[in-house]
């Protein structure tokens, strides 16, 4: 990294540092959400919302929807 100022080396390993914490973050609240949905009968998580992409798909009871924007429709 030559010619980097002090800052902005800085800066960037704590934007590194943050993005690690991140990932570490969704990789805990993955786990923890898909144990908590193993445990509900009926329930299970799609993918991402493509209308929205603010929440995974929830099926449940053959319906699916988004909780964020409420789309969805029967399996
Ligand atoms: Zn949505």
């Amino acid at each position: 990294m030559e010619g980097q100022s002090v800052a902005e080396s800085l800066s960037e390993r704590e934007m590194v540092e943050r993005l690690v914490e991140t990932e570490k973050r969704i990789d805990c609240i993955e786990t923890t959400l898909s144990a908590v949905t193993d445990e509900i009968d009926g329930l299970s998580l799609s993918s991402r919302c493509s209308k929205c992409e603010n929440a995974m798909l929830i099926i449940k009871d053959g319906v699916l929807y988004c909780p964020s924007c409420g789309d969805g429709h029967s399996l």
